[in-house]
């Protein structure tokens, strides 16, 4: 993230039609540290703006074209530059010119001809509100980040990246209550992995999980948008297909499941089929179930009949 850092002096970008003006300016500030831009008019100015992104203008008031004022009612009215300071300098100690200058948004004056200690004091007192502007803008944006990571965190299993239990148990809630209203159809597929306690106790916990990753890699791959995978525990994962009658949901359930026996899995032809496989059970609201859990407990047994004829298939009827 761009912004003022506590050990950067500051980039001051300068705005004068007038070379001799710029290069007086550069010849008190340069000593001091800082970075110098220059503009010879309004326009210039706006391009320098964007381009070289500068801690602080010091804007002429005078300029042809585009004078002063105008130039810093545009940047100010940009939300993108709005949080740069701007000094205006003017020819002479005008009220009217001050006044001017404050409606039009700048942050402070210096008339010219003008004292270098007072430019340097103006200036560095200025480039302190925009480093605290800068910090707390970092701040924001951390923040941010930091609520976003907390959302993902709260719906998402950690492992395999999927959703977690109880974002499935809400969003199957959810469309359930859908269907209700829409008179539509909410489908829900119901897998586990065969045998993988054997896979597990044979080559270790680290390699069973790499296997709970692919096969979520696998889920996340091949359904739509609309739809929601989750790890609903250990090796069972689910996956709700909203608007989905029971012949499509069949489909994609055996669709997974031959991807899953093509995959190739390290290890895994000591497993008791050959290789990693898995069993699937799939249910239909309304046709098979009134309510949430009646759902979830009919794809749950008819994955436990897909177990009971031998594991590797779908059983899509009670
Ligand atoms: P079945 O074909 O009947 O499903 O047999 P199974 O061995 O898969 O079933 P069982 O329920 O007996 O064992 C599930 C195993 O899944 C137990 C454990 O070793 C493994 N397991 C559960 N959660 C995790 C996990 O988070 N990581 C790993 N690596 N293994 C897990
Ligand atoms: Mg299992
Ligand atoms: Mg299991």
């Amino acid at each position: 993230m761009e912004g003022l850092k506590n050990n950067q002096k500051g980039k001051i970008l300068v705005v004068d039609d007038i070379p001799v003006n710029i290069q007086l300016m550069q010849k008190y500030l340069s000593p001091a540290g800082y970075e110098i831009l220059f503009a010879r008019n309004g326009e210039e100015a706006l391009v320098e703006v964007e381009n070289g992104k500068p801690d602080l203008v010091l804007l002429d008031v005078m300029m042809p074209k585009m004078d002063g004022f105008e130039t810093c009612r545009i940047l100010k009215n940009n939300d993108k530059t709005k949080y740069i300071p701007i000094i205006m300098v003017t020819a002479l100690n005008e009220i009217e010119d001050k006044v001017k200058g404050i409606e039009a948004g700048a942050d402070d004056f210096i008339t010219k001809p003008f004292n270098k200690l007072e430019l340097l004091a103006r200036t560095k007192s200025l480039l302190r509100i925009k480093r605290l502007h800068d910090q707390l803008q970092e701040k924001v944006f951390q923040l941010e980040q930091a609520k976003e990571r907390l959302r993902e965190l709260a719906v998402k299993d950690g492992l395999t990246g999927l959703y977690n239990h109880r974002y499935f148990k809400r969003f199957l809630t959810q469309e359930i209550k859908r269907a209700r209203r829409h008179k539509s159809q909410v489908s829900l597929i119901m897998m586990d992995i065969d045998h993988f306690k054997n896979y597990n106790d044979t080559y270790g916990h680290l390699a069973g999980d790499e296997v709970l990753r692919n096969v979520a890699k696998l889920m996340t791959g091949n359904i739509r948008g609309i739809d929601v995978a989750a790890r609903y525990g250990g090796e069972e994962f689910v996956i709700v297909l909203p608007q989905t009658n029971k012949n499509a949901a069949k489909i994609v359930a055996e669709k997974l499941r031959i991807l899953v026996g093509d995959q190739k899995f390290q290890n895994e032809d000591t497993q008791p089929n050959g290789k990693i496989t898995i069993s699937i059970g799939v249910a239909t609201f309304p046709e098979n179930a009134t309510n949430l859990e009646e759902l979830i407990h009919q794809a749950d047994q008819r994955l436990y009949h897909a177990k009971s004829l031998g594991r590797n298939c779908v059983v899509d009827e009670g």
